[in-house]
C-alpha cells in the first residue's frame, strides 16, 4: 500500500518519513509498513520501511554531525533542548492525539501525561548539560590529575511503542545533552507522535545530531545494532530482544543499556484494607494503560485476613473502568496496541479461565460484539485461584490481567514476590512503616513504591534487576554512566 492509497485521517497523518541529515526521506526501494489504529483497526497511515542503506546513511550523518555537536559549548546544548521543550509543549495536544491514535492509550488517562513528561524531561536534560563533569586529585603541586567524561559518538536508540514519547525522549535528551549524535530506531506500531517531537528537535537542532529511522525489529533494528560505527546502544523492549541485542554488542565489545520486561508483584498488607489501597494498586497494575507497562504490578498479593473484603471493593472499581475510544475524554481505558499483543492477551485470559479451580473476578473474554468488537479492547479481568508458580503469573501478559493471591506470613510474601527472573518494580501497601520498609528492602527489584502507584521521577535513577535490564535512566547519574565515558587524564606540570 502506498501513501496515496491511504486516506488522511482526522490529524492528517498519512506517511512517515525518516529523517536523516536532517532531511525527511522515503525509504531508497520505496518500501512502507502501514500502521493500523487499535481503537477500528483501521490503516492510518504508513512509515517507511528502512533497511541497511537507511540506516548506514543515518549512522554516517550522526558520524560526520558528532565532533561539532561534542564541542559544543554544554551549557548551549542545553538551551536547545530548552527551546525545544517550549515549541514541543505547544504542539502537546495535537501530538497526544497522534499517539493516542496509532497506539491506544487512552488520551485523557495517558496521552497528555505522556507529553507532558516528554516536555519535563527535555528540560531537566537540558538542565544537566552543564553537569557532564569530571573529578580531579589533588596529587601533588607539579601534578594535574584529573578525569573527564566525553560522549561516546553514535548512539543508537530503540524504543517501543508502549510509551514511545516517553521512552523516546528518554533516549534522546539525555544522549544528545550529553554531546553524542543519536540514530533512533522507532516502534513500527507507533511511529507517528515521535516522529513529530524529532521534527521540532530538527528547527533547532544541527542536521545530523537526532536522526530516525523506521521499521521493523528484524530488518531496521538489525542493521542498526549490527552496524560497526554505532559506538553505544540503547534499548527499551523485551527481554528476549534486549539479550538479542547483547549477543550483538559483544561481539563488538559496544556498551549496551537494556530497560526490558517485568513480571511485577504488589503486596497488600492486612491493615490496607481501605480505599487508598484500592487506588494504589489498581494505578499500580497501569490499568489504564491497559496493562501494557513494563511496571505493571501484574500479581496481586492479598493478606489472607482481607482478601475477600479488599478484592471485593478492588473488584467493583476495575469493573467500572471505562473501556472505549482513546480518543474520547470519557474513556479510562484505550485499546490493546495490535492483533499480535490483543491474541496473547486473549491467550492468557482463555489459560486463566481453563485453569482448574481459577476464578475470574470480574472481566474475562474480550467483547465480540457491539462498537467495542471493531477495535483492539479487552476487559480489565482479575482471577483469583491460581497460584504463584503458574504461566500466567510467570510471564510477562502485558495486558489488562491481574491475579490476586493470599499470602499469610512476610517471609512468604516476599519469597512469592521475589520467584521470577524479573526485577523491576513493585509496590507495598501498608501504613506499617516498619513492614513497608522491611519489604521494600527485601524484594529484588529496581524500583518500589509505597502506597502508591505513581509514574518514574525524573532525578531518580530507574532500571531494572535481573532480566529487567541493565543500567538506569531518568537521572543525573543515568545519563553520565549511559552516555559518557571517563578518560583520566594525568600531566606533569614540572617538565
Ligand atoms: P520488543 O522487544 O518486541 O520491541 C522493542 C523494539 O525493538 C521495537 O522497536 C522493535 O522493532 C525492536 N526490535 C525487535 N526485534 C529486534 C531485533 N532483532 N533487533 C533490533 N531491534 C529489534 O518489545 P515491544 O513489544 O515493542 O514492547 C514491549 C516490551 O517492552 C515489554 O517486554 C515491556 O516490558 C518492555 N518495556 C520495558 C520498559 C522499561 O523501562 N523497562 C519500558 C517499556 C517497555
Amino acid at each position: 500500500m502506498t501513501s496515496a492509497d491511504i486516506a488522511k485521517n482526522e490529524l492528517g497523518i498519512a506517511f512517515a518519513q525518516h529523517i536523516i541529515g536532517g532531511e525527511l526521506t522515503r525509504s531508497s526501494d520505496d518500501r512502507t509498513i502501514d500502521v493500523i489504529a487499535p481503537r477500528d483497526r483501521a490503516v492510518m497511515g504508513t512509515a517507511a520501511q528502512g533497511g541497511a542503506r537507511e540506516v548506514d546513511a543515518a549512522v554516517a550523518a550522526a558520524r560526520a554531525a558528532f565532533p561539532r555537536w561534542r564541542d559544543t559549548a554544554p551549557r548551549a546544548r542545553g538551551r536547545i533542548l530548552a527551546r525545544i521543550a517550549d515549541r514541543l509543549e505547544e504542539n502537546a495536544e495535537r501530538i497526544a492525539r497522534v499517539l493516542s491514535l496509532e497506539n491506544g492509550n487512552a488520551i485523557r488517562t495517558q496521552s497528555r501525561g505522556e507529553l507532558a513528561f516528554a516536555v519535563d524531561t527535555l528540560r531537566y536534560f537540558g538542565g544537566l548539560a552543564g553537569e557532564v563533569k569530571g573529578e580531579q586529585i589533588p596529587l601533588s603541586v607539579d601534578k594535574l590529575d584529573y578525569s573527564r567524561r566525553e560522549p561516546y559518538g553514535v548512539v543508537g536508540a530503540i524504543i517501543p511503542w508502549n510509551a514511545p514519547v516517553q521512552l523516546g525522549t528518554m533516549k534522546i535528551a539525555p544522549a544528545i545533552a550529553a554531546g553524542n549524535t543519536l540514530v533512533l530506531k522507532t516502534a513500527e506500531d507507533a511511529p507517528f507522535a515521535i516522529l513529530e517531537i524529532a521534527k521540532i528537535c530538527q528547527e533547532f537542532l544541527p542536521a545530523g545530531v537526532l536522526n530516525v529511522v523506521h521499521g521493523l525489529g528484524a530488518i531496521t533494528g538489525e542493521a542498526l545494532i549490527n552496524n560497526p560505527d554505532v559506538d553505544k546502544l540503547s534499548f527499551t523492549g523485551s527481554t528476549a530482544v534486549g539479550t538479542r541485542i547483547l549477543t550483538a554488542a559483544a561481539s563488538r565489545i559496544t556498551p549496551v543499556s537494556l530497560e526490558l520486561g517485568g513480571k511485577n508483584p504488589q503486596i497488600v498488607f492486612p491493615d490496607a484494607d481501605d480505599e487508598w489501597a484500592v487506588d494504589a494498586a489498581m494505578t499500580g497494575m497501569r490499568f489504564f494503560r491497559q496493562g501494557q507497562s513494563c511496571t505493571a504490578g501484574s500479581r496481586l498479593f492479598v493478606h489472607t485476613s482481607i482478601f475477600d473484603s479488599f478484592m471485593s471493593k478492588f473488584t467493583s472499581r476495575v469493573a467500572a473502568l471505562k473501556v472505549g475510544d482513546p480518543m474520547e475524554e470519557s474513556s479510562d481505558i484505550g485499546a490493546i496496541v495490535n492483533q499480535k499483543q490483543f491474541d496473547r492477551v486473549r491467550g492468557f485470559i482463555e489459560e486463566g479461565i481453563g485453569v482448574d479451580g481459577g476464578t475470574v473476578l470480574t472481566g474475562g473474554m474480550p467483547p465480540t460484539d457491539g462498537p467495542l468488537s471493531q477495535g483492539y479492547f479487552a476487559t480489565p479481568t482479575v482471577f483469583t485461584d491460581i497460584g504463584n508458580d503458574f504461566n500466567i503469573n510467570r510471564q510477562e501478559i502485558f495486558g489488562p490481567v491481574v491475579v490476586a493471591i493470599p499470602w499469610e506470613t512476610e517471609d512468604e510474601v516476599v519469597a512469592m514476590a521475589n520467584d521470577t527472573h524479573y526485577g523491576l518494580s513493585a509496590f507495598v501497601h501498608t501504613r506499617d512503616i516498619g513492614a513497608a520498609i522491611r519489604t521494600a528492602h527485601r524484594i529484588d527489584a529496581g524500583w518500589v513504591q509505597v502506597n502508591h502507584g505513581g509514574g518514574q521521577v525524573l532525578g531518580q535513577s530507574y532500571g531494572g534487576f535481573k532480566a529487567s535490564g541493565m543500567g538506569r535512566e531518568f537521572s543525573l547519574e543515568g545519563m553520565l554512566e549511559a552516555y559518557t565515558h571517563r578518560k583520566h587524564i594525568s600531566i606533569n606540570l614540572a617538565i
